[in-house]
């Protein structure tokens, strides 16, 4: 990782960790963040110094065998933060809050069952709830890793949430997600416990959701009245015309114009 974009993280990290505050799913002291820089290191907040005084070179460093560089304590939550880091290739920013809808199912040791599509968005059928542990021990951070198995957010018992994500966009999205997704469990508890949807549907949610993440267009199937961009529908509307017009005799084309700097072939 070049100094220049260590630089860049540390400063994305400071601007997230605001937006932890100003959306509501963090207060005070509570909460953490961590972004892997390679295979052996990531940076993380430090302990308990308010996100509005905190500046990027207050970021702590940390290297995998629990070293770390800087001018504060890094957050006592660094084990899990380095566990989840360590265990999970496919992501590189873990996000921990006490966002209160999340953290009011927590203290009742609730899953989040399908009891609405969007349960899906962490990546399975349930938001699981971490069993109880102290705060700052292996103990939480062996829980956590277990309720993360195939998830990209949990609940911990009696504690908060802990969502994670490819980038700080990411790992901050699904975090307002699943604190709106408990809000509505919750609202939706106090008319009883509510139906959920079967396991078969939740697959095709998921499947749904990848397809969507990826970039391709969702499609119903057997559906011929599919949503896509404007100028493919133009594209395809000349190639239509171009097929109707008699053929003509082209010379042999030339190459096509290429901006500069880019490689032939
Ligand atoms: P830190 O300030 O040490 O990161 O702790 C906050 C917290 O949420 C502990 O679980
Ligand atoms: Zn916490």
């Amino acid at each position: 990782m070049s100094k220049t974009n260590e630089a860049a993280l540390r400063r994305e990290m400071v601007e997230t960790c605001r937006k932890m505050n100003s959306t509501g799913i963090n207060q005070g002291t509570a909460g953490n963040l961590s972004m892997r820089l390679d295979a052996d290191s990531f940076l993380i907040t430090p302990s308990s110094l308010p996100y509005e005084n905190m500046k990027p070179a207050d970021i702590m460093k940390m290297w995998m065998d629990g070293t770390f560089e800087g001018k504060h304590r890094p957050s006592s939550e660094w084990r899990f933060h380095r566990d989840i880091l360590r265990h999970r290739e496919d992501i590189n920013c873990v996000l921990h809050c006490h966002s209160i809808y999340a953290t009011t199912l927590a203290v009742h040791h609730k899953t989040i069952p399908s009891f609405h599509y969007m349960t899906g968005v962490a990546g399975g059928t349930t938001i699981r709830c971490a069993r109880y542990a102290t705060f700052g021990t292996q103990e939480l951070s062996d829980a956590a890793i277990e309720a993360l198995d195939g998830r990209l957010a949990c609940l911990l018992g009696q504690h908060g949430q802990i969502s994670l994500g490819k980038s700080f966009a990411s790992a901050l999205w699904l975090a307002i997600e699943v604190e709106t997704i408990s809000r509505m469990y919750v609202q939706a508890l106090t008319l009883g416990e509510p139906p959920i949807l079967s396991d078969g549907e939740m697959a095709r949610v998921i499947g749904q959701m990848q397809r969507m993440s990826y970039g391709q267009m969702p499609e119903g199937e057997g559906a011929n009245d599919v949503a896509r961009p404007r100028t493919a529908k133009k594209a395809a509307a000349k190639k239509i015309a171009a097929k109707k017009a008699p053929a003509r005799k082209t010379a042999a084309r030339k190459p096509a114009a290429r901006p500069a700097g880019r490689k032939r072939g």
